[in-house]
């Protein structure tokens, strides 16, 4: 991980890792994810799946390991979550069909076929 240790505007010593210069506020990396935001994307993760990968593809990009993690949770909330849609249809098919195969069953019997 890259350690910013010194300020590029003012040359403040700064302490690792930090988002900002307490100097002279001049924004060193990108924020880490905020509680909401990580909500957001996950929430977004299960309702429409394919934008989880893509979280899981723009923050694997990220230096910092707790945005990398929240676009690996991303990708697995999608993946289950594709998992659950893909069963729901193949079970609610399989249900339709045996309400309709039962439907012509007794169609067929009323007309003695
Ligand atoms: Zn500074």
């Amino acid at each position: 991980m890259e350690q910013i240790l010194s300020c590029p505007v003012c040359h403040a010593t700064l302490p690792p890792n930090s988002y900002y210069c307490f100097n002279c506020g001049k924004k060193l990396q990108d924020n880490p994810l905020t509680l909401i935001n990580k909500v957001k994307i996950y929430a977004i993760s299960v309702l429409v799946p394919p934008f989880g990968l893509w979280y899981l593809y723009k923050y694997s990009k990220f230096n910092d390991a707790a945005t990398k993690k929240v676009g690996k949770v991303a990708g697995i909330v999608t993946i289950i979550s594709l998992i659950v849609t893909v069963w729901s249809v193949i079970a609610l098919t399989k249900a339709l069909t045996i309400m309709v195969n039962r439907q012509l069953d007794q169609t067929y019997s009323q007309y003695g076929l």
